[in-house]
């Protein structure tokens, strides 16, 4: 069981996974979760729904489709970004990787949308990159 929280406490979670690893992540460079999130990329990952508890917060978050069919829920009070949902992947909830209390265990697998990626960020390391969805959607390798 691995928990989660909002910078300012009000919004709390819990994960439940096998060993506590959270499963596969994509670093994504496009410019709705560098806004969101106000860095060069954010860590998603994509839990099943039936793992994921709210514990507390739910008055306090706000939800912003950020574009058609995705919605990005953000903590009014503080702003941390606790989860986006897909209309198009309804089992899965997408967490941020830096929301959670303890190190949590996951396995990068690729840079997604570097076609958005800032002049001022360099990707280093060995992982798939996509200039669009690593999600197996229409992502180009490159
Ligand atoms: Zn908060
Ligand atoms: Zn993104």
């Amino acid at each position: 069981m691995i928990n989660g929280q909002c910078l300012c406490g009000a919004v709390t979670f819990k994960v439940d996974m096998p060993d506590d690893h959270m499963g596969e992540t994509r670093y994504c460079y496009c410019s709705n979760c560098r806004r969101a999130n106000g860095t060069a990329f954010s860590a998603n990952v994509p839990v099943p729904v039936e793992n994921y508890t709210l514990l507390t917060g739910t008055d306090a978050i706000t939800e912003f489709e950020s574009s058609p069919g995705t919605q990005r829920a953000f903590c009014s009070k503080c702003g941390s970004p606790v989860y986006g949902k897909k209309v198009d992947d309804p089992g899965h909830i997408r967490i941020r990787l830096g929301t959670l209390d303890q190190d949590a265990k996951a396995t990068p697998v690729a840079h997604a949308w570097t076609s958005e990626k800032p002049a001022w960020h360099n990707i280093d390391g060995y992982l798939k990159r996509f200039k669009e969805s690593a999600d197996g959607t229409g992502g180009t390798p490159k």
